[in-house]
């Protein structure tokens, strides 16, 4: 049978088996997580061993993980103007130019008190920059993801948050990218925020979760008010099944993650090997650290649109540049960020693989690539 290669795992990764079961289990329990009586404990239990696998994977305490509707959620949660510690009440947002469109949008904030920092030519936050924007004016709300969805670039958090805080601020990241695939522990990271979605590791989707790290943060209105769900920080019933099987995800990514990151980088490896020798190839983020499973190449004179589609029908699933916004026809910000040519950033390739990725699939996607360059390169 004709069998696809699915490369895009930093779009979405196929179910885990053990989400499956957990999922399916869940949706038994059909009781109200509120409800006091046998069936609603019976639905409470769930949604709390899930917090608890939560909670263990990432070093975090058990009541700081507040569900939500996934990772675009949980950032809106997270920026919003009324966050405060020790009386000082954050009404500025600075977000790093090379974020996700859920926080680049900067939630909350009015527009004019978002200010977005630069990032260096390899993908990276300028931390000599962030310093200086935190020097002037009142302590600041900063957000900063720990690894990026196109590049895989991973960001100096831990000394991002040392300058935030000895400027009186306070840190987000979005770790949705990187849970599973990395080390991720929120203690040692020194952020005051964490955002996680379960579906780009084996778990459903439309679940996720804000961890609320530091305990001494005063929280600003819930952005869902109604019911007193998650400790009055997100009302509506929760959705128990998705977040059963979002604690699946991680309990399991969290035994076998290590291994699978080391399966990811021999499979990143092999592809950057192969794309060394195709004449031209650009690979983006290549001299810094990145996420085990990320290659984000051009090869200037292919459009990607084109590519992507040209590769689907052989039979290779990829994307181009990120996902949210491969139905747009704009270069990447991220690589706009990087100072990326304009043309370059046009033709943005990007392959991501996940622990059922097989060295076959890098081969196919390998040999393809060299036949379909050839062709769909402008003259
Ligand atoms: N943050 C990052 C870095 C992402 O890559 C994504 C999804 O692509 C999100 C946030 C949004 O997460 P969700 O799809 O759960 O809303």
């Amino acid at each position: 049978m004709f069998s696809r290669a699915y490369l895009d795992w930093n779009a979405t990764a196929p179910l885990r088996a053990e989400v499956r079961s957990a999922v399916s289990a869940a949706l038994e329990a059909f009781g109200n997580p509120s409800s006091v009586h046998t069936e609603g404990r019976a639905a409470r239990k769930l949604v709390e061993a899930a917090r608890a696998q939560v909670a263990n994977a990432i070093g975090a305490k058990i009541d700081s993980v507040v569900f939500t509707s996934g990772g675009t959620e949980a950032n809106a949660q997270a920026l919003a103007p009324g966050w405060s510690l020790s009386g000082h009440v954050y009404a500025r947002l600075f977000v790093s130019a090379i974020e996700h469109p859920s926080v680049l949008a900067g939630g909350r904030f009015a527009a004019p008190d978002v200010l977005q920092a630069p990032v260096t030519s390899d993908g990276i936050l300028d931390l000599g920059k962030l310093h200086r924007l935190l020097s002037t004016g009142a302590p600041t709300l900063v957000s900063v993801m720990l690894a990026n969805n196109e590049t895989g670039a991973i960001q100096p958090i831990s000394a991002a948050a040392t300058i935030v805080h000895e400027a009186g601020g306070i840190l987000h990241v979005d770790a949705v990218q990187a849970l599973g695939r990395m080390p991720l522990n929120v203690a040692a990271l020194g952020a005051d925020l964490v955002t996680l979605s379960a579906h780009k590791i084996g778990g459903p989707k439309g679940v996720g979760a804000l961890i609320v790290c530091n305990a001494n943060l005063h929280l600003p209105p819930a952005l869902v008010r109604g019911g007193g769900q998650e400790r009055n920080r997100r009302a509506g019933t929760e959705n128990v099944a998705g977040i059963a099987g979002f604690g699946a995800a991680v309990a399991a990514a969290s035994i076998k993650g290590a291994n699978e990151a080391k399966h990811m980088q021999h499979l990143r490896d092999r592809l950057e090997a192969g794309l060394a020798a195709i004449e031209g190839v650009t690979v983006f983020s290549i001299a810094v650290p990145r996420l085990p499973n990320t290659t984000l190449f051009a090869l200037k004179g292919i459009r990607a649109e084109t590519a992507v589609i040209a590769l689907d029908l052989e039979g290779i699933a990829v994307s181009s540049g990120a996902a949210c916004s491969s139905g747009k026809v704009q270069p990447s910000h991220v690589l706009a960020a990087m100072g990326v040519d304009e043309e370059l950033a046009r033709g943005a390739i990007r392959v991501s693989t996940g622990y059922a990725t097989k060295e076959g699939d890098i081969d196919r996607i390998l040999e393809t690539w060299r036949k379909l360059s050839g062709v769909l390169r402008k003259p």
